[in-house]
């Protein structure tokens, strides 16, 4: 009996152990279901009408990472987004790049930012965020620890170019479409001033389709408890 509890403790710390680690950070879907995830970053802006506009023809339901100063005077597109039935999330309120931040209040910086982005969406909708992506990506031990103090699942993209303004319409919809694969999560942004994702989004929303792969939101694609 006594062995029987000793190796349950132990097993008991090694899950804890591991499970402190686990669960925080993704780039990409376990790719078991044949789903990928449309997220579009900085908004809401430009774009915004015309995304959610185009998910609704297609019937398909994506998330929206939003920076909080962006909508100022804009705040009812935040709802809107919620109210079509899409997920919203955490980008920061004021979009700081952490890479270029060296001063020792990194993480309270970055909790500030985040929970000012929270209050603002919480206000408008009701929705606490529980999936936060840092600003260019950044996910370093320090956007981690952050995380998982706040409650929140990191999410990065597996692929993503469309703030590319070398790329013609016709390469960036052909670098996406490479790159469609179960558990994706492809990177857009709704704020870009550029046109040229929403000239091509239907038909790549078409593409993936015909592939026989679902669109989902992240908490989907991650299988995320609502
Ligand atoms: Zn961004």
């Amino acid at each position: 009996m006594k062995r029987i509890s000793y190796f349950l403790i132990l097993f008991f710390l090694f899950f804890n152990a591991a499970s402190s680690f686990a669960d925080i950070f993704y780039a990409n879907g376990d790719g078991k279901k044949k789903q990928i995830a449309l997220t579009f970053d900085d908004g809401p802006g430009i774009n915004t009408s015309e995304i959610l506009m185009i998910l609704k023809e297609k019937n398909i339901k994506a998330t929206f990472f939003i920076s909080g100063f962006s909508a100022v005077g804009n705040k009812e597109k935040i709802k809107q987004i919620f109210d079509s039935g899409n997920e919203l999330a955490n980008h920061t309120y004021s979009h700081v790049n952490f890479f270029k931040y060296d001063k020792d209040d990194i993480e309270d910086k970055m909790k500030s930012e985040i929970i000012k982005n929270e209050k603002l969406i919480y206000e408008i909708t009701g929705y606490k965020t529980k999936l936060l992506r840092i600003p260019n990506g950044f996910s370093r031990p320090p956007a981690k620890k952050v995380a998982k103090e706040l409650g929140y699942v990191l999410v990065n993209w597996s692929f993503g170019c469309d703030w590319n303004t070398k790329l013609t319409q016709e390469q960036m919809y052909e670098s996406y479409k490479k790159n469609i694969k179960a558990g994706a999560i492809f990177l857009m942004h709704d704020k870009i001033r550029s046109k040229k994702l929403s000239a091509f989004l239907p038909q790549l929303i078409d593409d993936i389709k015909k592939d026989g792969y679902e669109l989902v939101t992240v908490s989907e694609l991650l299988d995320l408890k609502q």
